[in-house]
């Protein structure tokens, strides 16, 4: 039975306006990615409540609301999922919840926490199945390659974990407009279309800075933008939306408020929730994600946190092990779990769908075939790192930090049995045989 429906405007604009007119009418509210018969991977759908759907249409035809359709959310079903498993040495408890994520269900946080902490082989490979199937069948097989140019390690915080924070000896360096105009260029010349514009909470990059450091990347190639500079005031952001970012970066790292407090020392966790929310208001393809393995944290937190992902709408979830830093104060403390967090990648995958997931860097730093396991197990997008040699060994965010360049995002997404989107522009031998849409 259909309990929820999904609504999609004709525009982003008439989207938020959508959102904002429903909420003020007393109609509960949720921004989720589109499911693809209904939008582009970015587009973004408002789920409402059957009882609601009346009232919905009354109120965004009273307001002129443009819409494409109104649609029924149909559960994601992924036929065949628990025939194809060998059953004999999964529990049934464990059994259940693939059933019901079979049937296109909706887990709740208990079960996410099941699968979470499941620790059979078999049961671990099921979780990985049920999340590739669910990968396949929503976003499909072309992993979206994307570049990140590191252009200042200048913070003014002191996060304990971080080797770019304020108090740790580093080389500090920022970039130019000039020398980050010049990487932008290879990078639109190797294809790709999305630039992550990525920096320590540096605020001599001003807005004035940010703004034409963005006018004259849409200028001169056109390229997607996506700003990952920290918080900044709402007025910020929304100026650096009209002026042509399409994507933030912000990533909540915990939603336990204590550990957020205990390694975050000069942050809140309610201001970082709030700069998330406006974000998510001004339009912004909204990205976060979170950290396995910090001090003090549990896997029902690690569930919190994927809940945070789904309740907030958040359309790229970037899941990373914690990784110790020389210099740090958190340098003594353990290396978060490869395993833990391919499993948080696959109940991601599971629980908020149609995402973008990458297979990350600190994965890659510990696990030389962390990528092609992130692929495997619900991942969908590789950040290759662009910022010139010259500067990148001083972004050193965590230690060893692997350089994922276009040749390892090859291998990967070769060894994992998938397509290179179309763009890239392959100059070379080493991809020769690496399948494109
Ligand atoms: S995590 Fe970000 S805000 Fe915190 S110290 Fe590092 S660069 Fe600065």
């Amino acid at each position: 039975m259909i309990k929820n429906y999904l609504i999609m405007a004709a525009s982003t604009n008439y989207m938020l306006r959508a959102d904002q007119c429903l909420k003020e009418a007393g109609i509960k509210t949720l921004l989720v990615p589109a499911p693809s018969e209904y939008g582009s991977v970015c587009a973004t759908a408002i789920k409402i409540e059957k009882e609601y759907l009346k009232k919905s249409k009354e109120v965004l035809e009273q307001k002129n609301i443009k819409l494409n359709g109104i649609y029924e959310d149909k559960p994601k079903k992924l036929i065949g999922l628990v025939e194809k498993l060998s059953k004999d040495m999964i529990s049934d408890e464990f059994l259940n919840i693939l059933k019901r994520i079979e049937n296109g269900e909706e887990l709740s946080f208990e079960e996410i926490v099941i699968l979470l902490k499941a620790e059979r082989k078999s049961e671990v490979g099921a979780l990985f199945h049920a999340a590739d199937q669910m990968r396949k069948e929503i976003v499909g097989d072309v992993v979206d390659i994307r570049g990140a140019i590191e252009f200042s390690n200048i913070c003014r915080r002191n996060c304990k974990y971080c080797g770019i924070r304020k108090d740790i000896d580093i080389n500090r360096y920022r970039m130019t407009e000039d020398e980050i105009l010049e990487v932008v260029h290879e990078m639109n010349h190797m294809g790709l279309q999305t630039v992550i514009l990525q920096s320590g909470e540096d605020i001599w990059w001003s807005s004035e800075k940010i703004i034409s450091l963005l006018q004259r990347i849409k200028k001169e190639t056109g390229m997607k933008i996506t700003l990952s500079i920290g918080e900044r005031p709402k007025e910020e952001y929304a100026l650096y939306k009209k002026m042509g970012a399409n994507n933030f970066l912000l990533k909540i790292e915990t939603t336990n408020e204590e550990i957020f407090k205990f390694i975050h020392p000069d942050d809140d966790f309610n201001e970082r929730v709030q700069c998330s929310k406006w974000l998510r208001e001004l339009g912004y393809l909204n990205g976060s994600g979170n950290m396995i393995g910090l001090p003090g944290q549990r896997v029902e937190d690690i569930a919190r946190d994927i809940l945070f992902f789904k309740e907030m709408g958040i359309n790229m979830i970037g899941i990373g092990p914690f990784l110790p830093v020389e210099g740090t104060p958190f340098e003594k403390y353990p290396t978060g779990s490869v395993e833990m967090t391919l499993k948080a990648v696959a109940v991601t995958r599971i629980v908020c769908k149609r995402v973008f997931i990458p297979a990350t860097t600190a994965l890659a730093s510990i696990d030389t075939d962390g990528q092609t396991k992130a692929l495997k197990a619900g991942a969908n997008t590789i950040m290759l790192i662009n910022t010139p040699p010259k500067y990148r060994y001083n972004y050193q965010i965590y230690t060893d930090k692997n350089m994922v360049d276009l040749e390892s995002a090859y291998k990967a997404i070769k060894e994992s049995n998938r397509i290179l989107p179309p763009y890239i522009k392959k100059e070379d031998e080493n991809a020769g045989d690496t399948k494109r849409q």
